[in-house]
């Protein structure tokens, strides 16, 4: 049996001061629409940063009783410090924020455009174990058009950080629409998280699925519409 859980995110009429407030108002694991972080979060460089990292990683190895002088483990915190800094937490960084560039629509393509199944490799911020899956986007151009490969690079972007998979989807979609200008967003996100199946429930079968619909994608044809790309 396929299990899934869809956790429908605010619609676009809310602004993003909106969905902090609603979100906080209640027990949801989902706090925010910002990834927390402290105020003086960049003022390490990476360098110092990996550093630290690798230094208390070790002091975690050692508590748990490993032998840190052994050839195998000798290097795992400096590597685990740099895979940290450089790749799968790179996105807590602005600095590492894709550079977007628009161009002019000058098709003329007024339909909505669908990037799907762009792979992503994301970390649960409660377990530190990854998540992985697939995110689709869909925007309809409002006059200027984002090369495609764009919309890979700021899924990427935002899924290198500690995540919970409502506020990626719903990170994702507040950039595109600042972006592109527009409220006619649509993401959807489909992932496994290893936090259930590789310990606590263990269900290997279960699927978490989130969405964001602004603009014309709140109406229920547009929706229809979309699914019937993605199930292409
Ligand atoms: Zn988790």
């Amino acid at each position: 049996m396929k299990l899934k859980t869809t956790n429908s995110t605010p619609t676009n009429s809310n602004t993003i001061s909106d969905l902090s407030i609603d979100e906080m108002g209640d027990d949801h694991i989902y706090n925010g629409l910002e990834t927390p972080m402290k105020a003086d979060a960049h003022t390490l460089s990476d360098t110092e940063k990996k550093e630290k990292i690798s230094a208390l990683f070790e002091q975690i190895m050692d508590v748990m009783g490993m032998d840190l002088t052994d050839d195998s483990l000798k290097d795992t915190p400096k590597r685990v410090a740099k895979m940290y800094i450089e790749e799968i937490f790179s996105g807590l960084n602005p600095e590492n924020k894709p550079k977007i560039s628009l161009f002019e629509n000058k098709y003329q393509y007024n339909q909505m455009l669908v990037e799907k199944n762009i792979t992503f490799y994301s970390n649960c911020e409660h377990h530190f174990v990854p998540f992985t899956g697939h995110a689709h986007i869909a925007y309809v151009s409002s006059g200027k058009v984002i090369g495609l490969s764009k919309l890979n690079r700021i899924v990427q972007y935002y899924a290198k950080r500690p995540q919970v998979q409502e506020r990626l989807t719903n990170q994702i979609a507040m950039d595109l629409k600042m972006i592109l200008n527009t409220e006619d967003i649509a993401v959807i996100i489909d992932a496994k998280h290893l936090c259930v199946s590789s310990r606590g429930i263990k269900d290997t079968t279960s699927a978490t699925v989130t969405s964001y619909y602004g603009g014309v994608f709140k109406q229920p044809h547009k929706i229809t519409e979309l699914q019937s790309y993605l199930n292409r």
